[in-house]
């Protein structure tokens, strides 16, 4: 018989029950086990020079989506015999102290791909190596293991999504079920000196004024995941005809997607067992939409951007990022707020950025609206200071998949149709002509004519204080001409294109500064 000893469970994502390998093995084999949650101050305390309410890491609406999914995870181990322990400082400090407090002799965790975690994780690994502590980090956040594609192409991450697919195949465990329920865990030993505590209101984590945020309708937690995969799963004809990029960005009381991201972001929701009820549904349909335009290939895109973040250096920036086009995006704050403030005078581009700031989370092709006017479409600001704006406010906030959208929407990466510009007017007219999406998130354009709603800078003056709103004052006017702006974006382009090919992608800030 196995020789019995304490373990100990460090959840980060993965904050689950169902599909959880990790908490599978701990649950067997072990005296006792303390399942432990850290909360690092960087990502959940207040940082007043942040440009909106939230910490140095993670909007307001994101911290609250998170303790909500901790509230649940605590309730649901309290249901099979444990609980959630909570301590506070820096994650590979604290849980290096519990491996002694508590005489851990075996860890386990969620493997993680993201940098961050690399890092954590690599100090904690080397403290447990030297003190003989057992470790089991299992590859669960994602469907596929991306070490194990890249080394199946030789090294090198795979950098079409048809590359990718036809490496991957399917996946090992695709047929046998991964959700098995955990129906009890051994008790939670002696916390020792350790100060535990319950999961924190936000207000205990020391923001007020609180009452001024407007919170994301989505609330966090596993729980809530499984119920909103089980009503989407229902309509079965909805999944076996959903069809990416098809669907309306504008619909905002019954998205036209999932809205499963945040849940699959913190791992309230295994991808692996989404996409084994996908698989279900597939089979009592007749006829269904295949990847990359599925549900399931909207899977295999999560997959395949956190491959390629996984093997690239620097993916997260523009230099040293030997996938990324190097193109000399303008410096310019005054834009940048402007876009950020939902203040373009473009009532679509800032209806869509009024949503994510309140919801959190904005349909794709809204980000793609968003997106391409801060780069190539309109303002020629770098991704990276959009993407800071995403990271920010999302709620499905995700390092690999945020940072591999921004560069395809810039065409820095993986799509380089720089013709291909989404307008500020005619793309969302084309799915909300009456313009109800711009009047619920902008209340200030709600009496305006649905002939103005999507320009109304061309408004006759009379027709402006009619709809008490008069443009130029109580709404801004177009920051940019989009015919004027588009078309110098391309011609930048276009340069920057010419000089990477000339010089072999090894572009030098000097060159970029005599291109600009
Ligand atoms: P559904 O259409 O229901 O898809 C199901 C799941 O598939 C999603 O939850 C998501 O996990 C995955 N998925 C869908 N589209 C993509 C995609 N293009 N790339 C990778 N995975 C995808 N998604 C994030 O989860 N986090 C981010 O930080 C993020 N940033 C983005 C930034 C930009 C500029 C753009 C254009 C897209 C970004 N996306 C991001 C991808 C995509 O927009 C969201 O995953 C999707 O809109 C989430 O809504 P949903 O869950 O209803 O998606």
């Amino acid at each position: 018989m196995a020789k019995q000893s304490n373990s100990l469970i460090w959840f980060r994502k993965g904050l689950r029950i169902h599909d959880n390998p990790a908490l599978q093995y701990a649950s067997k084999g072990s005296n006792c086990l303390f399942p432990l949650f850290v909360i690092d101050p960087h990502y959940m305390e207040p940082d007043p020079t942040s440009f909106s309410t939230g910490s140095k890491r993670a909007g307001l609406n994101r911290i609250r989506f998170l303790l909500e999914s901790l509230v649940d995870l605590d309730l649901s181990l309290k249901m099979i015999g444990s609980r959630l322990l909570l301590l506070k400082g820096d994650p590979a400090q604290v849980v290096i102290n519990c491996l002694k407090e508590w005489n851990i002799k075996k860890l386990y965790f969620e493997h993680d791909t993201e940098p961050y975690y690399q890092a954590l994780d690599s100090k904690v690994k080397s403290f447990a190596a030297a003190n003989g502590v057992e470790i089991f980090s299992p590859v669960s956040h994602t469907l596929f293991d991306p070490a194990d594609i890249i080394n199946k192409n030789g090294g090198k991450p795979p950098l079409t999504y048809q590359s990718f697919i036809k490496l991957a195949g399917q996946p090992p465990w695709s047929s046998s079920p991964v959700s098995m329920s955990i129906s009890g865990l051994p008790p939670v030993g002696d916390v020792g000196n350790c100060t535990i505590s319950e999961v924190p209101s936000i207000n205990e984590l020391g923001y007020d004024a609180i009452e001024e945020v407007d919170w994301t309708p989505f609330r966090g937690g596993e729980s809530e995941a499984l119920r909103r995969l089980r009503d989407s799963m229902a309509n079965k004809e909805w999944v076996a005809n959903f069809e990416k990029p098809k669907g309306d960005p504008s619909a905002f009381l019954k998205p036209a997607t999932t809205v499963l991201s945040p849940y699959l972001k913190f791992g309230c929701l295994s991808s692996r067992y989404f996409y084994q009820c996908l698989q279900e549904v597939q089979k009592t349909v007749q006829k269904h939409t295949s990847p990359p335009v599925s549900l399931l290939g909207q899977l295999l895109w999560r997959d395949f951007f956190y491959t390629v973040a996984f093997g690239t250096p620097n993916f997260d920036r523009m230099k040293g990022n030997e996938i990324c086009k190097q193109i000399p995006w303008k410096d310019d704050d005054v834009m940048l707020e402007a876009w950020r403030d939902a203040r373009t005078g473009f009532p679509w581009i800032d209806a869509i950025m009024v949503q994510l700031r309140k919801w959190g989370w904005i349909h794709h092709l809204a980000r793609h609206s968003v997106a391409c006017f801060l780069t190539r479409g309109d303002l020629f600001i770098h991704w990276e200071k959009g993407r800071d704006a995403f990271e920010r406010l999302l709620i499905d906030s995700d390092w690999a998949i945020n940072n591999g959208n921004w560069m395809w929407l810039s065409c820095s990466s993986f799509f380089y149709q720089y013709n291909r510009i989404y307008s500020p007017v005619s793309f969302g007219k084309k799915y909300d002509p009456n313009g109800s999406y711009i009047k619920h998130f902008l209340p200030v354009l709600k009496d305006m004519p649905k002939e103005y709603i999507y320009e109304p800078w061309t408004a006759p003056l009379s027709i402006q204080q009619k709809a008490r709103c008069i443009i130029g004052v109580d709404y801004p006017k177009p920051i940019v001409s989009h015919d004027t702006a588009s078309k110098e974006c391309k011609r930048r382009l276009v340069e920057a294109y010419e000089l990477n090919k000339k010089l072999n992608g090894v572009v030098t800030d000097e060159d970029l500064r005599n291109l600009r």
